[in-house]
């Protein structure tokens, strides 16, 4: 059966069998009292404190478009109301002034083919790409259009080879990056990031493997030189609400659209809301600006300026 007709066999159950949010596919789910997912905060502090090198120095955004889905699609239970989704790139700084990117965030025509898509920032969108050819790095939550897609589209793509870092996951996630067009020869090019559960890639930012929204989903831990500290989430919630009030995903996205494996996923939203209960870091929702204001993350990346020729 199609995926379309999945979805609205789906739908019409429900409709069928009583009010919509009594229905399997929309219905709030607990989620477990205890986590199985182990949050090793300890390990991801030293980790990111393991190697010589100044700490980063800040953290910088750019918000390239937004988009709005029913808030019940994203957490179960909700109203059909719509909740604003934001798309940003991260910008993590050195003192030295080089610097690592966590997503690509997409092009207009990516973002504008998506379900409930609203704004695209045209020169946000152009401030990414530059971002992306002066990076040092650059690192994805995860293998969704959303977050990888501005790679695929950069217009000279083969020039971010040496600088991208996908873990095993997400390199073998051939059918998530076909979704994208992901250019054939920029990915002859790449070999993964191989770890088994965390790894630090620079001073600082610590990658910590967190399959189940997407095979290759993992969380970015950054440690400031300041002291502070941010768990960059990805997609492992949509929104901090999900955290706050305990609530995932419907099974009508996690098993009929995304095809996430859940029962993993919903280990983490529980270990995120421990930490988040914990207090002290900063968790980062990838698409709730909310969560980016209350960390501090600034508006508008850091760059060189343009070298300017000089006439004659
Ligand atoms: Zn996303
Ligand atoms: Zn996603």
């Amino acid at each position: 059966m199609k995926f379309s007709s999945r979805v609205l066999l789906a739908v019409a159950l429900c409709v069928a069998v009583g009010p919509l949010s009594g229905c399997y596919y929309l219905r709030s789910e607990a989620v477990p009292e205890i986590s199985n997912y182990d949050l090793d905060l300890g390990e991801l502090q030293r980790l990111a404190r393991s190697g010589p090198g100044d700490l980063p120095a800040e953290i910088r955004r750019e918000e390239v478009g937004t988009a709005e889905l029913p808030g019940a699609l994203m957490m179960a239970g909700r109203s059909w109301d719509g909740v604003e989704m934001t798309h940003v790139v991260f910008q993590i700084l050195w003192p030295n002034g080089a610097y690592l990117l966590i997503d690509s965030a997409q092009d207009r025509e990516m973002h504008d083919s998506t379900p409930g898509s609203g704004d695209f920032d045209d020169a946000a969108w152009n401030t990414v790409v530059a971002a992306m050819d002066g990076a040092e790095q650059i690192v994805i939550t995860h293998e969704h259009g959303d977050h990888l897609g501005g790679i695929a589209r950069h217009p000279r793509s083969d020039v971010l080879a040496s600088k991208i870092r996908f873990n095993a996951e997400q390199l073998a996630n051939r059918d998530a990056l076909e979704a994208v067009d992901f250019p054939v020869a920029l990915l002859e090019k790449l070999s993964p990031v191989v770890f088994e559960d965390a790894v630090a890639i620079a001073p600082g930012v610590v990658l910590k493997k967190a399959p189940g929204h997407t095979p290759g989903s993992q969380l970015v831990f950054v440690a400031l030189g300041n002291g502070r500290e941010l768990l960059f989430v990805g997609d492992v919630v949509w929104n901090l609400d999900a955290i706050t009030d305990l609530v995932y995903r419907p099974r009508l996205i996690t098993d009929l659209i995304i095809g996430e494996n859940r029962e993993t996923a919903i280990h983490q939203l529980r270990a995120l809301r421990d930490l988040y209960d914990r207090g002290g870091v900063a968790i980062v929702v990838s698409h709730d600006r909310r969560t980016h204001e209350s960390a501090g993350i600034e508006t508008g990346f850091s760059l060189p300026m343009p070298s300017i020729e000089i006439g004659h």
